[in-house]
């Protein structure tokens, strides 16, 4: 443990590092801790923006990770709407805003994602929107109404969340996407179960379609204009393609850096005393045996804290297989593991597919490597166990409800 009057730096303000600076005093750390983000607001999870907060069902309050006084009682000295503006491994030292330095003993590189720019002529109009902070929430839930005329251009999770909680608000809303929704994480297999979904709740999806222009009226959004000529006529853009990790620091520092900040296993950087965790880390998964950056939930949950105590010396092997959920309309579901297009041969279902209530698994040589549940709950360990055994399974039987998944 290290002594006393050192200190431990986070730099990021979201999950990742409250709950990185919770574990660090759990764990029984008693120096100085700081917690630096670049956002206005204390740390919040991002789930319930666009989900519970944009549905409203959920109070803003509920997103907080901690309450405010939580902080000051656990000595850490949280710095909100505060970007680092370097970071200098050399000389165990971040700079602050003004000039202000502070040395660390070691230091938690958490800076996140930031949203994808669309970039067409109209992009920076009043009406466009992003999501991705609690005040992108704000902003949009303001809109999303009754009769608004909405397009989102995205079929991510963004996109679709997003589209389910206008359409429950009673706007218009058509889906603009290149590629079928979500069938660059799900495969052709899969995917169209979340097409189905949306065209049935009344979105009208245009995919195939890359935006233009987005058109203007009186200075505000009126349109968006296809890469054909065709234009739909709207009052609320929402742009969902994807996020970009936030390594400038860590590049401006001299760590090693490729699509996000690169990690071993026990979520160390190239400098010893550096280390990173959340969606900026591109860590070396032990079971996998691949390189991920997982830009979910879980992982900002789950890596902060082992981050934490990989930088109080104990010995962390950071092998939780990537999970995620999402909830839209009446579907909600879970999936965990690592298949992505191109890396699996087969998809075995198990149970109604037409009526979403199914499981669907992804094996590469008869070998469970990600699993989903639709409206079926509490299976997730089954499926962590299934993809961790490595065992080549009878796809008849894993297909087959009556036989309980832990009996396969
Ligand atoms: P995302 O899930 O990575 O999806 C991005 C989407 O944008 C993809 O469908 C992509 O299509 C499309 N796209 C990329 N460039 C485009 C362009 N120039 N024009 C039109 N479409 C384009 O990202 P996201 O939905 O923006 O979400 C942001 C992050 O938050 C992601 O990391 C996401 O996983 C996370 N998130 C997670 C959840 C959840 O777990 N439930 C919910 C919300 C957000 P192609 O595939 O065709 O390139």
């Amino acid at each position: 443990m290290p002594d006393d009057d050192s200190r431990f730096v986070i730099i990021g303000g979201g999950l990742a590092g409250a709950k990185a600076a919770e574990t660090l005093r759990a764990e029984g750390f008693t120096g100085a801790i700081a917690l630096i983000g670049d956002e206005l607001e204390r740390p919040y999870e991002r789930p319930p923006l666009s989900k519970g907060y944009l549905l409203g069902t959920e109070e803003r309050d509920k997103a907080f990770v901690h309450p405010r006084k939580w902080y000051a009682e656990q000595r850490i000295d949280l710095q909100t709407g505060t970007p680092v503006t370097a970071l200098r491994p050399g000389e165990h030292e971040v700079e602050l805003p003004g000039g202000q330095r502070l040395d660390y003993r070691k230091l938690l590189l958490v800076t996140g994602a930031r949203v994808r720019r669309l970039d067409v002529p109209g992009a920076g109009l009043p009406g466009v929107y992003y999501l991705r902070r609690i005040e992108d929430a704000d902003a949009l839930r303001a809109v999303l109404v009754e009769g608004a005329r909405v397009v989102v251009i995205g079929g991510g999770w963004i996109g679709l969340e997003v589209a389910a909680a206008a359409r429950r608000h009673g706007a218009e809303v058509a889906l603009v996407t290149l590629d079928p929704p979500l069938e660059r994480v799900l495969g052709p297999e899969v995917a169209p179960v979340f097409a189905d979904l949306h065209t049935e709740h009344g979105v009208r999806l245009h995919v195939g379609r890359g935006v233009e222009t987005i058109a203007a009226a009186d200075g505000h959004v009126a349109g968006v204009v296809f890469d054909n000529g065709d234009a739909l006529d709207c009052g609320v853009v929402v742009i969902g393609i994807g996020v970009i990790p936030v390594t400038e620091l860590a590049e401006q520092a001299g760590l090693e850096v490729d699509d996000g900040v690169l990690v071993d296993a026990a979520l160390r950087t190239s400098d010893p005393d550096v280390y990173a965790a959340g969606d900026v880390a591109n860590a070396t998964h032990p079971l996998l045996g691949v390189r991920i950056r997982v830009e979910h939930w879980a992982n900002a949950l789950n890596g902060g804290p082992a981050a934490a105590r990989s930088m109080l010396g104990q010995e962390v092997s950071y092998d939780r297989l990537p999970y995620f959920f999402s909830d839209q309309y009446d579907l909600g579901m879970e999936y965990t593991g690592h298949a992505p297009p191109g890396s699996y041969d087969q998809v075995v279902f198990r149970g109604d597919v037409r009526g979403r209530e199914f499981l669907a698994f992804w094996l590469s040589d008869g070998r469970v490597r990600a699993g989903m549940n639709v409206n079926i709950w509490g299976v997730t360990d089954d499926i962590q166990r299934l993809i961790r055994s490595g065992e080549v399974l009878d796809p008849s039987r894993l297909g087959d409800p009556r036989v309980p998944l832990a009996e396969l």
